[in-house]
């Protein structure tokens, strides 16, 4: 997981973007984010930004993702190479192929409060893909694929508790879930429209081509 040293919601407000760090209250108006842009909006504050270079812009788009997605840079490399040998436009497979993470897809489905605690639950091995145990969040689903939790698992009241919460909450199009038999089934890879962070991928696609 990404060692994250600075406080969350600072993190977010440096990129100027929702990363949802921090579980439950990403989603209230106590979002740090959601704060400072409301009080701008009542204030018509002024902001006078600092210039940044072209490298530095690429540079926080590529950040703001591997935050967003809790991922190292060596494994960031990785999954862009991946998508660099995929047939399409290679950064809208790199988010596709992020979106696709054993990790994200608990998440997205409400099974937990936050990318972080997806990962504990996934490292704790809670969780089975087609039936077999799997202990990795960066794990690549496919369509087809089926997710569920153990029947017995320690978080089973945690997950139950969050599914109710957030049950009124939409579900990416490329997942079914079954909140009965917990279990999400992968019904299509990720469209580039259903990655709700903004960002620029090709900015990404660029850093990295020099
Ligand atoms: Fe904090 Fe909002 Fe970022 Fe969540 S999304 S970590 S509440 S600033």
């Amino acid at each position: 997981m990404t060692k994250m040293t600075k406080p969350l919601c600072k993190t977010c407000k440096k990129y100027g973007a929702k990363l949802y760090l921090k579980g439950r209250r990403c989603e209230t108006a106590k979002c740090a984010v959601e704060m400072r842009d409301k009080k701008k909006k009542r204030k018509g504050a002024f902001v006078k930004r600092r210039k940044i270079s072209e490298y530095g812009i690429q540079l926080m788009e590529k950040n703001k993702v591997k935050i967003y997605y809790g991922v190292l840079e060596r494994q960031f490399r990785r999954y862009f190479d991946m998508a660099k040998k995929q047939q399409g436009i290679t950064g809208e497979n790199l988010l596709k192929l992020l979106e696709s993470r054993l990790d994200n897809t608990v998440f997205r489905a409400n099974w937990v409060y936050s990318r972080r605690m997806a990962k504990q639950v996934i490292n704790h091995g809670e969780i089975r893909v087609n039936g077999k145990r799997v202990d990795r969040p960066g794990y690549v689903l496919k369509s087809g694929d089926t997710v569920q939790l153990h029947p017995e698992s320690k978080y089973l009241k945690q997950v139950k508790e969050c599914i109710e919460e957030y049950k009124a909450h939409m579900l990416p199009g490329w997942m079914q879930a079954d909140s009965e038999n917990l279990s999400i089934n992968i019904v299509r890879a990720p469209l580039r429209d259903e990655v709700t962070l903004p960002i620029n991928e090709q900015l990404i696609v660029n850093l990295y081509s020099k």
